[in-house]
């Protein structure tokens, strides 16, 4: 995914043009340029980090992406203030967590979930399982940009799972409803409907990125 380094930037403003979901915002702060960049918007084009000419916005090759606050995906090359670490699941879901997929419409991110179970990424050596019902769930994964039409049976979901339970937002869809958003479906994502414990940027999310938002939402990954 793209990331904002420490280059200086020339306020061009090229990168903020050719994204497909504004998900790139300039300010000017005196004679420098602010760039922050929304990964929650971000579907992973690599527009901005050809057209950008003095490597602000490059290529980041971790898949350490997913955050517990939301805020966090937004990236800057401004001074960050250090915040508080966000809270996790915390103790009932460090040792196992059973969870419940419900895909809203983004085959891309179901195939890098289902992918997570193979016998290279293999998230039930970690005591995670994929269950066939809410009722035996403790986490809701949710991947699709959440039309209209599919708010209702998500809600059905979370409310048919006991507390605790968690809410994890697997893919740029998921999280804002990416490209979608903002159109006549109404695909805005999960963020504003239920509590969002963990949030896996991507279009699609590499299944290791997909493992890094389960892990911190079960509390076990430590940032
Ligand atoms: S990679 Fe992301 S931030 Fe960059 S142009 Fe594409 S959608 Fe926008
Ligand atoms: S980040 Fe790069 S492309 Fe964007 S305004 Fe700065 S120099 Fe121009």
């Amino acid at each position: 995914m793209p990331a904002v380094t420490a280059a200086p930037c020339t306020g061009c403003a090229e990168c903020a043009g050719v994204c497909p979901t504004q998900a790139i915002a300039l300010a000017q702060d005196g004679a420098r340029t602010d760039v922050s960049l929304d990964r929650g918007l971000c579907v992973g084009c690599n527009l901005c980090v050809e057209t950008c000419p003095t490597g602000t916005i490059a290529t980041d090759r971790s898949t350490r992406t997913a955050t517990r606050r939301r805020e966090d995906l937004v990236l800057s090359n401004r001074a960050i203030t250090p915040r508080p670490a966000a809270p996790s699941g915390g103790k009932p879901f460090r040792r196992s967590l059973a969870v419940r997929e419900v895909s809203t419409g983004d085959s891309a991110a179901d195939l890098e979930v289902i992918a997570t179970t193979n016998a290279v990424f293999d998230v039930a050596r970690l005591g995670v399982q994929f269950v066939a019902s809410p009722r035996f769930a403790d986490t809701l994964l949710v991947t699709g940009p959440v039309g209209r039409a599919m708010r209702e049976p998500l809600l059905r979901c979370y409310d048919a799972m006991a507390e605790p339970r968690l809410v994890i937002a697997v893919g740029t869809s998921a999280i804002t409803g990416g490209l979608y958003r903002g159109g006549y479906a109404e695909a805005n994502g999960v963020t504003d409907l239920v509590p969002v414990s963990s949030f896996v940027p991507g279009d699609p999310p590499h299944p290791w990125s997909i493992i890094h938002g389960i892990l911190l939402g079960m509390g076990r990954d430590g940032g």
